[in-house]
């Protein structure tokens, strides 16, 4: 089955993991594969969007996209 954003099926940009046990969530880039485990794929509208329950530590590991003027 195709990856796709599980907020709006849109192509995913990330993926986003829970630990519940340490109550931190990870947002990393999308590597156009299987998601393996607990990740659930978001696009970048809603990866951008997210935001952890109250209590947890939300990492943003996503290797920001560069921009127009980093090519010049
Ligand atoms: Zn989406």
């Amino acid at each position: 089955m195709k990856a796709a954003c599980v907020r709006c099926s849109a192509p995913p940009s990330a993926v986003l993991s829970y630990a519940y046990d340490v109550r931190e969530a990870w947002l990393v880039d999308f590597a156009g594969e299987r998601i393996d485990g607990t990740g659930y794929p978001l696009c970048v509208t809603h990866a951008d969007r997210i935001t952890p329950p109250l209590g947890w530590v939300l990492h943003d590991r996503r290797v920001p996209e560069p921009s127009f003027r980093d090519v010049a």
